[in-house]
């Protein structure tokens, strides 16, 4: 039997999302099945929502920061009972045969990993949905190749935005090698900022954040950074160069890169993780002249994802959030669309009793 799910979904670009009940799989012999306890807005959410980067199907439920517990496992499932806390990120399969998922790293599946939400379902047939649908729902069953553990010591509300933003900050800071004594600056201290300060401190690195204003000082210090940079501050900004071996650039604005790449040391990279779809004016010459590197990353693969959750436990790390009900999901939007939250909005899908 389908499962009966409720959420909340857009039904187009432009209308506010609504509640809207629809079916999950029955769980086959590898799945997973979870009681979605809260899940994390994501500024991909807005994009995908709103069509940003073309081909978003409707109605479509987003959300793929999502933490909660098991209520049923299939039969072939080992890893994981009922009653376990677990998450699921951004993706929920993937071909598991090319290099990059062999290698552990599924985000970068060749054919193409399946999102969590507005991908084509392998599943059509059993769940009743041509596409995906994401965690701002009660119910999610995934493939437990696909699902991660929540430890124990992580609240669930303030771990679900691991799943995403804290998985898009530790893979790069891993991929680089950053650790003691490691010089790292953030650009730009939201979703995905405050997860990279917090971790790039933890690992050991002394961390600088750039920001357009100090309004978020105090904050970005109790994170554990050591230094804060006004972007627009040209004698700071001059007095800072060359000086960083990696800029963790996650603001999706592009006119100030010309003047971050001046900021790295020899051998520098600054990588982007903003999801931009402009064009980027790079020039030759600042990257030759220290052999900097620009380079991207998306998300993390499974196995890193449970590492970052077991690294974020072991410091004590988690996201800064606020907590919302599922009827307060397109202000919560319309904030974000503003950068007006600390740090992430997360909504109680406990609350959707009241409303859906
Ligand atoms: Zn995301
Ligand atoms: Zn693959």
């Amino acid at each position: 039997m389908p499962i009966a799910t409720r959420a909340f979904a857009a039904t187009s670009a432009e209308a506010p999302l609504t509640p809207y009940a629809f079916t999950r799989r029955d769980p086959l012999p590898d799945d997973v099945a979870i009681d979605i306890h809260f899940a994390g807005i994501c500024h991909s959410d807005l994009h995908m929502v709103h069509n940003d980067m073309g081909g978003t199907r409707y109605p479509l439920v987003p959300g793929h920061e999502i933490a909660g517990l098991v209520t049923a496992v299939g039969a072939n499932v080992t890893r994981f009972k009922v009653g376990d806390r677990v998450g699921v990120g951004c993706m929920v399969d993937s071909c598991r045969t090319c290099a990059p998922c062999r290698a552990g790293d599924e985000q970068y599946c060749v054919p193409g990993m399946t999102g969590t939400y507005g991908a084509k379902d392998k599943h059509a047939e059993l769940s009743g949905e041509a596409i995906t649908q994401g965690g701002y729902a009660d119910k999610i069953v995934v493939d437990q190749a696909f699902v991660v553990r929540i430890p124990d010591s992580l609240p669930l509300d303030a771990a679900a935005p691991l799943l995403c933003a804290g998985i898009t900050t530790y893979s790069p800071l891993r991929h680089w090698k950053i650790g003691p004594g490691s010089r790292v600056a953030v650009v730009g201290l939201g979703g995905l900022g405050h997860m990279a300060v917090k971790q790039a401190a933890a690992m050991g690195a002394e961390v600088t954040v750039l920001s357009t204003s100090d309004r978020k000082k105090a904050d970005a210090e109790r994170m554990g950074a050591k230094h804060f940079l006004i972007n627009s501050d040209k004698a700071a900004m001059k007095a800072a160069a060359e000086s960083f071996d990696l800029i963790i650039n996650t603001v999706s604005a592009t006119h100030e890169i010309a003047g971050h790449l001046q900021l790295l040391a020899h051998d520098g990279t600054m990588v982007m993780l903003g999801l931009t779809t402009e064009g980027l004016p790079i020039f030759a010459m600042p990257l030759l002249w220290r052999r900097r590197s620009v380079a991207g990353s998306l998300i993390g693969g499974i196995r890193e994802t449970q590492e970052m959750l077991d690294f974020c436990a072991e410091h004590g790390i988690a996201s800064d959030i606020e907590v919302i009900a599922p009827d307060q999901i397109n202000e919560a939007y319309a904030r974000l669309e503003k950068s007006d939250v600390r740090y992430r909005f997360v909504i109680d899908m406990s609350k959707l009793d009241h409303v859906a």
